[in-house]
């Protein structure tokens, strides 16, 4: 997994986006899929990317908690330090969206992906119109509260992922 941090240039807003891959960041902006969660705008672009390892050039700091380290940048001439505004991240938090992304893409190994044919096709699996089969897709807000009133079991993916048509 990679962190991005992310730029909107609608609002100049600055957020931060996970994904599996720098390809992976470009398939999802080139379908729209990376929106500003401030204004809605998918005019997103890359700031500067967040390394996940500890700052090599400042011993001072790569020892403490990262949680206390957004504090202790206040010395510009010491290197290129890619910093930013953003919220530091835990390392816990890490490692944590990696399990998860490990974990998702063992789950999706063996579905297909429906894409927005995913209510219809997860109620005729409900239904036996049609043999039960894991897939996944997408589903607006009403759709998954349709699906759950019917009894459907279905879950949120906790990760956006890639629609496959969306990887070349
Ligand atoms: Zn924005």
């Amino acid at each position: 997994m990679i962190v991005f941090d992310l730029i909107c240039h609608t609002g100049g807003h600055e957020f931060e986006g996970w994904f599996g891959s720098s390809d992976d960041f470009e398939n999802q902006k080139a379908a729209g899929l990376v929106d500003c969660p401030v204004c809605g705008s998918s005019t997103v672009n890359k700031a500067v990317m967040a390394p996940n390892v500890g700052i090599k050039s400042n011993q001072r700091t790569s020892a403490r908690p990262a949680s206390s380290r957004h504090s202790e940048q206040s010395h510009p001439a010491e290197g290129n330090q890619a910093m930013t505004k953003a919220v530091p991240i835990p390392p816990e938090y890490q490692e944590l969206v990696q399990k998860l992304a490990k974990a998702q893409a063992k789950i999706l190994e063996q579905s297909e992906w429906v894409g927005g044919d995913f209510p219809e096709q997860a109620r005729a699996i409900h239904y036996g119109e049609k043999d039960a089969a894991p897939i996944h897709g997408t589903a607006t807000a009403d759709e998954v509260a349709e699906l759950e009133d019917e009894g459907i079991d279905i879950m949120p993916l906790p990760l956006p992922v890639t629609p496959p048509k969306a990887q070349n």
